[in-house]
């Protein structure tokens, strides 16, 4: 599969970020300031260089988008009440731009865990197929909720999500192959991988990852900001900027619509 790009999370027990220089998959934004410095200079090359990628109209209705969950190798009963909990948080997060519906919950069986399934995938094995390829469902985001395991002390895979590095339009031909993310259950119960790995297939990329002026563009620019943000690590994570809103909404509305998205009345 071309362009294919692994996001992964790693919680270490500590608040230190591990710094990843890397391009960034983009910013949007539709505003321009009038008063233009350097870093405004490069801000608007910025929009200028991705307004084809992401500029879509913005509907100023809410998006609905549906979610089944396959729990793997526990009870569905155990799960529900964190699925709730998660959707809720979720909707609150996402206020008046997408709202999030569960649709099915479903066990499935698997020997493995979450870091084997990641690290097959990536030497193009077909665990994550086996597993999640049957049931992923056309027109909904499909969550896999795994076990993991601390692989090196204080470090553990909570999540991943399969995207295209620059190839947004083929999301809607090859769906569902690219709408299956995978969390871990710790993840899920503490309440931070889900968003996370949301925050991913809607186009964001860690903030480590941004240059200054594209944490600009997404209101990141502030430390503290990017701290508490859901798409950074080993923080009091907390909240999405409303420019990271604003670009996952158009994102949503141009490149998975497929998703079954309607309006809100
Ligand atoms: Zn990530």
């Amino acid at each position: 599969m071309r362009y294919i790009c692994l996001i992964l999370i790693i919680i270490t027990t500590s608040c230190k970020s591990s710094k990843i220089s890397n391009k960034s998959s983009g910013n949007a934004s539709h505003t321009v300031p009038a008063g233009c410095g350097v870093d405004c200079m490069a801000q608007n090359e910025l929009l200028k260089s991705f307004e084809n990628i992401f500029y879509t109209k913005i509907d100023s209705s809410q998006l609905q988008i549906g979610i089944n969950f396959f729990i793997v190798n526990r009870e569905i009963e155990s799960q529900l009440p964190t699925i709730q909990t998660n959707l809720l948080e979720l909707n609150s997060l996402f206020e008046g731009s997408i709202e999030f519906r569960k649709h099915k919950v479903i066990r499935l069986e698997s020997k493995y865990k979450l870091p084997t399934v990641y690290q097959d995938y990536l030497d193009g094995g077909q665990l994550f197929d086996e597993l999640s390829r049957e049931v992923a469902e056309l027109g909904y985001i499909n969550v896999f909720v795994m076990e993991t395991l601390e692989e090196t002390p204080g470090r553990k895979l909570h999540g991943f999500t399969p995207l295209y590095n620059d190839y947004h339009e083929g999301y809607a031909k090859v769906a569902p192959e690219m709408d299956r993310l995978m969390v871990s259950f710790e993840g899920l119960e503490f309440k931070y991988s889900l968003y996370h790995e949301l925050g991913h297939y809607f186009s964001l990329a860690h903030p480590w990852e941004l240059s200054e002026a594209q944490k600009l563009v997404l209101g990141l620019q502030d430390p503290q900001e990017e701290c508490v943000n859901h798409m950074n690590y080993n923080c009091f994570v907390n909240k999405f900027t409303q420019q990271q809103l604003i670009q996952m909404k158009a994102f949503a509305n141009r490149y998975r619509s497929y998703l079954g998205i309607r309006g809100a009345d």
